[in-house]
């Protein structure tokens, strides 16, 4: 029997300079949790030190947290990979830090970078400079992300600015995307429209929330048997019966 899990698998916690400050990995389980969504996943700016607290937040709740991560690309498009383990988002953490340029955040300019454990205390702050791009071209990034096991999924395609077809100017099936994501503010009916040519892919939208009553504004509904990387490939393929809506 295939299940149905809403999803909303774009959101910013307290360590992304631009979210706010309330975002911990707790409250951002927590709202979540109470707003009736399956999976989540969690996808700070170019890093993902928040990702084993939010899992750990959700061990006692029914509530499945992917480790993400939102990278932005040397040509400043913005992808999001999803993971099942935060082991495996750490490995792609340690690739993108080592393609940083060594520039410390300016917190009065971007914000604080805060890192939290599952009982919302402060652990840390991160100095590296999170909010610009990365020194890994795009296609690095999608290739990097497959050899890790992940998805890749292409940000916000309809913003005018730091998607892949407002920095790229197109997306090409060679790229290997495994889905394009909206924006929450895009229904349907204007991208089926707009974004006739990628048809082919499967869509989903998030909320990409950077505050607590962002979180679940938009989710898709995800038909198949459990909350994994794998089970989502085949709902993103239309394998199996496996599905993903967005209505
Ligand atoms: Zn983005
Ligand atoms: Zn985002």
């Amino acid at each position: 029997m295939l299940k149905e899990f809403k999803a909303d698998l774009h959101i910013h916690t307290c360590l992304s300079p631009c979210a706010d400050l309330n975002m911990s990995p707790l409250a951002v389980v927590n709202a979540a949790a109470e707003k009736g969504i399956d999976i989540i996943a969690v996808t700070d700016h170019n890093s993902a030190e928040n990702v084993l607290a939010a899992q750990r937040a959700a061990l006692d709740k029914d509530i499945t947290v992917l480790a993400g991560m939102e990278i932005a690309s040397s040509e400043e498009a913005h992808i999001i990979a999803l993971f099942n383990k935060v082991e495996t988002v750490i490995a792609l953490q340690d690739i993108v830090y080592a393609n940083m340029l060594p520039i410390e955040n300016d917190e009065k300019m971007y914000g604080e970078q805060i890192v939290a454990n599952e009982n919302d205390e402060v652990t840390g702050f991160n100095k590296r400079l999170l909010i610009g791009g990365t020194l890994l071209p795009a296609q690095d990034i999608i290739n990097t992300i497959h050899s890790l096991g992940g998805l890749a999924v292409a940000s916000h395609i309809d913003k005018e600015a730091f998607s892949i077809i407002s920095q790229l100017g197109f997306i090409t099936e060679d790229m290997g995307f495994d889905a394009l994501e909206m924006s929450r503010n895009m229904d349907r009916n204007t991208a089926e429209i707009a974004f006739k040519m990628y048809s082919s892919y499967a869509w989903i939208s998030s909320s990409d929330a950077h505050y607590p009553q962002d979180i679940g504004k938009r989710t898709v509904s995800f038909f198949m048997h459990e909350p994994t990387i794998e089970e989502m490939t085949l709902a993103f393929n239309n394998l199996d019966g496996r599905k993903v809506v967005w209505e």
